[in-house]
């Protein structure tokens, strides 16, 4: 009897797994159009919410006892801030947007040096070109 040698086993290489860059634990975000938008030390699903409109609450000011995150955002910036109505008022929101899409990503609400950034509850994945399960939330909502 011949010896069957399984050549499946020769050019197996799925045992060397990629190492992701280990010092950092990076989560990167892809806009619903699959343009990189955000990288950020935490993922998005265990930051705060604002109570508000959901959004998520990313904290971009050092203030007492809490760390600003560490992110990099690449969306733009409106230079023309949009007024929400909220209870007892109006926020001021400076929107931004994906550059390529120019979908609206989030908002701060103040236009520079804001203690927040806030992301809008689906508009971002973290699988490029996959729309996450939020994103048709609230489309139903008067
Ligand atoms: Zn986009």
């Amino acid at each position: 009897m011949p010896k069957v040698i399984s050549r499946s086993a020769v050019s197996s290489s799925t045992d060397a797994q990629p190492t992701p860059s280990s010092a950092t634990n990076l989560r990167v975000y892809y806009c619903l159009c699959g343009d990189f938008i955000l990288v950020i030390e935490k993922s998005l699903a265990s930051l705060p919410r604002r109570k508000t409109d959901n959004a998520i609450i990313i904290r971009a000011q050092d203030s007492e006892g809490h760390k600003a995150k560490i992110f990099k955002l690449n969306a733009r910036p409106a230079i023309e801030p949009v007024l929400i109505e909220r209870d007892g008022g109006h926020e001021k929101q400076y929107r931004f947007s994906c550059a390529r899409c120019s979908l609206n990503i989030g908002y701060q609400t103040s236009p520079t040096q804001p203690p927040f950034l806030y992301i809008l509850p689906g508009a971002l994945s973290q699988i490029q070109g996959q729309v996450p399960p939020e994103a048709f939330d609230g489309e139903n909502a008067t």
